[in-house]
């Protein structure tokens, strides 16, 4: 006996039945599978050729593998594009590993893409990243992330698509929204900046002379030296340094490791301080560690850290790390309870 029933007669009845019902859970299944544009993206996505690539991408960023045995959370992207008469899809995935460290989703595609094809073609055939997530939350890509992209892509006209799996929505925006230029940080006059005059002149010289210091092996224009200010009244400073692993050291990221040590977690201002005349460069990598740490100061009710460039002259641009990287994320985000209990626990001043 079987679940279909005895009688030979009412068990083809149900098996075609079940035809049927496959079939049209199957027709359904396919409809279902049909992604769409959201209405506001689709001024961004003219031709359908466009179109049409960024839904084969979406399908093969389905099925990308990861490996966030941290986050457990899978970044599943792709890109799709012609090359040699034929369409190329590409995939990327992020992986983790216990230091903590990951690749993410977005480098890991852009690097197989010109694993595949060269550097070439990542730079002039790649028009969007694609990503495949249970729900598109508008978060943009990480700080090191930007820079890759910026450094690898033709960014100012590269797309970034979300496809949701829910409802099979795609969102799609421009890639230059989460890029701001340090020219387009506010120029401000000195008295204008939050900080006693002879304080602030003394972190401009502090950043000048971490500046002399650092490893400029392999760096070129964009040596820069930082320093900062916390709460507690007390500074540091770093320089950048770079080595021949290239595993940069970043001037920003260096001094809060320096703050954070001494279990001094809420900086009030830093200053970026280029070649004199020359307006520094502050790179995404390291306006993610800011951005981190300015998340610090909001958990405990602080004002956000304010960043101070310096071109040497006299002259001044002040923002934040919040403006400075746009739709970025922090701990702050995915676990604030644990950020609270952390600084609760950890801070020396509060
Ligand atoms: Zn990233």
């Amino acid at each position: 006996m079987n679940i279909f029933g005895k009688k030979p007669g009412a068990r083809i009845l149900l098996l075609a039945a079940m035809v049927v019902l496959a079939g049209w859970w199957s027709l359904r299944a396919d409809t279902s599978l049909k992604w769409k544009l959201s209405k506001d993206s689709e001024s961004l996505v003219t031709d359908a050729k466009l179109r049409d690539e960024i839904f084969d991408a979406l399908d093969a960023a389905e099925k990308a593998g990861t490996d966030p045995r941290i986050t457990h959370f899978n970044v599943r992207v792709a890109t799709a594009f012609e090359k040699d008469g034929k369409e190329r899809v590409v995939t990327g995935g992020n992986v983790e590993y216990e230091v903590p460290e990951g690749i993410h989703g977005e480098t890991s595609v852009l690097n197989h893409v010109t694993a595949l094809y060269g550097a070439d073609t990542t730079r002039n055939h790649v028009r969007f990243l694609a990503f495949f997530a249970q729900q598109c939350g508008g978060g943009a890509s990480c700080g090191d992330c930007r820079d890759y992209q910026m450094a690898t892509t033709d960014y100012e006209h590269l797309l970034v698509a979300c496809g949701q799996a829910s409802d099979r929505t795609v969102k799609v925006s421009r890639f230059a929204d989460q890029i701001v230029c340090e020219r387009n940080f506010p120029e401000v006059d000195s008295a204008k900046i939050p900080l006693p005059a002879e304080e602030l002149r003394r972190l401009v010289r502090s950043a000048e002379e971490a500046r002399r210091g650092g490893v400029t092996l392999f760096t070129r224009e964009r040596h820069i030296g930082a320093a900062a200010l916390s709460f507690a009244g007390k500074t540091y400073r770093a320089a950048g340094a770079d080595d021949a692993a290239f595993h940069y050291r970043y001037p920003i990221g260096g001094l809060l490791q320096q703050a954070m040590t001494e279990r001094d977690y809420f900086l009030r201002a830093i200053v970026i301080r280029g070649e004199n005349g020359e307006w520094p460069i502050v790179n995404y990598r390291d306006r993610q560690y800011g951005y981190e740490a300015s998340s610090f100061n909001h958990a405990a009710g602080k004002p956000p850290i304010v960043l101070i460039l310096s071109n040497g002259r006299g002259q001044f641009r002040m923002t934040t790390f919040e403006s400075a990287l746009p739709s970025a994320f922090s701990t702050a985000d995915f676990m604030p309870e644990a950020l609270k209990t952390f600084l609760a626990t950890h801070a020396t001043d509060r």
